[in-house]
């Protein structure tokens, strides 16, 4: 195997990249092998779909099953290999399709077919043991000792940048909204990526082109959050456990949340929300149920304390799962593409089993004490007070913005994340989404005339929340975005991190601090370049980024 896709790779002299039996998330070798082998599959897929497109011929599932398989290999989405050879033996099937429809299309157009070469022609072997032979050859580092290392780092780029889009995609299209633009784009990635780009502005040309599908990606889910569950709200969330028994639902799908919420109303059963389901909270569809009573836990990497200790079932819709304990395994429920050996994988939004598993676990039997906090300010409510906001800057009331968020992870090094929102002067608001906000959403912020200086975004998938503030802001002020009192300290961890900065970047976003550590799949070279053309900065040390920040507005 070989993978470097998330902050958490293997690192050492000998090379970064998780190149064992398994990597640091846990994956084994032959997960990661079948995905790449799915991922070469997929290319093919794509190949045949973006074909039929030009001959006028869209197939609505062949882009969902894109969607899917690719969301499925994303870092702590999807580690079950009885999982991944389906979905392999499924992309002949879905490319088939397309390229008989393509075909008759062409031949009813008076053509010759057209004949597509490599991964569209891609045929799965009959067993597993096949496809993890037909993987070698097929990974990230395919081809480096003919292209050299800078331009497998930039196909790393435009590839993961490509998951991050996928997934938050996928999230849109579960709720009834996708767009056709946005699977041509997806496609149109994955024929540039099956071709074997070699030259390095086309890669980084393809890489801003994703960023810029990612803020449609991103404006139709918010579309798709609101249209279905309403405006989120400012929201007060408890966050410790009440008597009674009890659900937890961790990852991002507020679709698999809200069919869980149905299936338990009147059951008596409490439902929680873990990790980046918080921001559930706000949305007025979700906070209806009496029953989805708070928060538990925080961000994905300490589930094996916090999963152990609930007590009750747990379902896992999106990333981020990590290896279950086996005190607390026969309690784990995955849905959508999210798997793991031996789990039970719910389908058909059946949450029943989820149900009697609650009824059959103890629940909490006391209520703890009770400790809240603020969510539900994105950018209908943030900007709801605009005026008052741009008024306080204006009065020097409010100083600067600090948008400190994103994921967070294990690594010693995110402690930088709390020390530096925990330093922020008073008269500067801190903007948070993502899990990365767990580091430091029950410190005591205080206000600015009214306003939090705390303010929870949301999700990571609310990305464009932020995007939309300060593009509103910028407005207001007659500025550009890079001349708003705004910095941007972003926590990443896995590819739709990637997504997000490619879009920033896209937008011509500069001066970006970026940790805990820079991306393993980019080389020096290619760092140079991201410093030389956007200003991205790695993170040093909290209280000296906060004053070269601070520095650098008052110059
Ligand atoms: S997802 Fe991250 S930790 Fe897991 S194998 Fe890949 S690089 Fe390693
Ligand atoms: S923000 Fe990133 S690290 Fe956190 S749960 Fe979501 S995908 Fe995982």
């Amino acid at each position: 195997m070989f993978c470097n896709q998330c902050e958490q790779t293997e690192r050492s002299d000998a090379g970064d990249g998780c190149a064992s039996t398994k990597g640091a998330c846990g994956k084994d070798a032959v997960t990661a092998d079948l995905q790449d082998l799915l991922l070469h599959a997929v290319e093919g897929v794509a190949q045949h779909a973006w074909a039929a497109r030009q001959l006028g011929v869209v197939d609505q599932d062949a882009s969902r099953f894109i969607l899917y398989a690719v969301f499925s290999t994303l870092t702590n989405v999807n580690f079950d290999p009885a999982r991944i050879v389906p979905l392999i033996e499924q992309a002949a099937t879905v490319r088939n399709r397309l390229r008989d429809a393509a075909a008759a299309a062409a031949r009813n157009l008076g053509r010759t077919p057209e004949t597509l070469t490599g991964a569209a022609n891609f045929e799965p072997a009959a067993d597993q043991d096949g496809m993890l032979a037909q993987a070698a050859g097929v990974g990230v580092l395919a081809g480096q000792d003919v292209v050299g290392a800078d331009i497998i780092g930039l196909r790393a780029l435009v590839l993961f940048g490509l998951k991050g889009v996928c997934a938050y995609a996928y999230h849109a299209q579960v709720l009834g909204y996708e767009r056709d633009d946005i699977y041509a784009g997806v496609e149109q990635a994955l024929v540039f990526l099956a071709g074997g780009p070699t030259d390095v502005e086309a890669l980084l040309e393809q890489s801003l082109q994703l960023g810029r599908l990612n803020l449609t990606v991103m404006e139709t889910l918010d579309a798709a959050n609101i249209g279905t569950f309403g405006i989120p709200e400012p929201t007060v969330v408890r966050m410790t456990p009440v008597r009674g028994k009890a659900i937890l639902a961790s990852g991002h799908d507020l679709k698999d949340l809200h069919a869980l919420l149905k299936a338990t109303a009147g059951q008596g059963i409490n439902v929680y929300t873990h990790g980046e389901l918080l921001p559930a909270h706000a949305y007025p569809t979700l906070k209806a149920y009496p029953h989805l009573v708070g928060n538990y836990g925080g961000a994905w990497q300490d589930q094996r304390v916090e999963f152990a200790q609930f007590p009750g079932p747990i379902v896992m819709t999106s990333n981020c799962i990590i290896r279950p304990h086996s005190s607390y395994s026969e309690r784990v429920f995955t849905a959508g593409p999210v798997g793991w050996p031996g789990l039970h994988h719910l389908t058909d939004d059946d949450f029943a089993p989820v149900v009697a598993s609650a009824h059959a676990l103890p629940g909490f039997t006391d209520d703890a004490p009770a400790e809240t906090v603020m969510i539900g300010f994105a950018r209908n409510a943030v900007l709801g007070v605009a005026d008052k906001v741009v008024e306080a800057v204006k009065a020097g009331a409010i100083r600067r913005f600090f948008l400190v968020g994103g994921c967070d992870g294990a690594a010693s090094g995110r402690n930088y994340f709390t020390e530096f929102a925990e330093a922020v002067p008073d008269d500067i608001v801190v903007l948070t989404l993502g899990c990365g906000k767990y580091r430091f959403n029950r410190h005591a912020f205080g206000e600015i005339g009214g306003i939090p200086r705390l303010l929870d975004l949301g999700q990571c998938n609310d990305s464009y929340s932020a995007i939309a503030i300060a593009t509103a802001l910028a407005g207001a002020f007659n500025c550009g975005v890079n001349e708003l009192p705004l910095t941007l300290v972003i926590s990443w961890f896995e590819q739709k991190a990637v997504a997000v900065l490619l879009t920033l970047l896209a937008l011509g976003v500069r001066n970006i601090r970026l940790g805990p550590t820079l991306p393993a799949f980019l080389t020096p070279n290619l760092i140079g370049v991201l410093v030389e053309r956007f200003g991205i900065q790695p993170i040093t040390d909290a209280k000296a980024d906060i004053a070269a920040a601070l520095q650098r507005q008052a110059a």
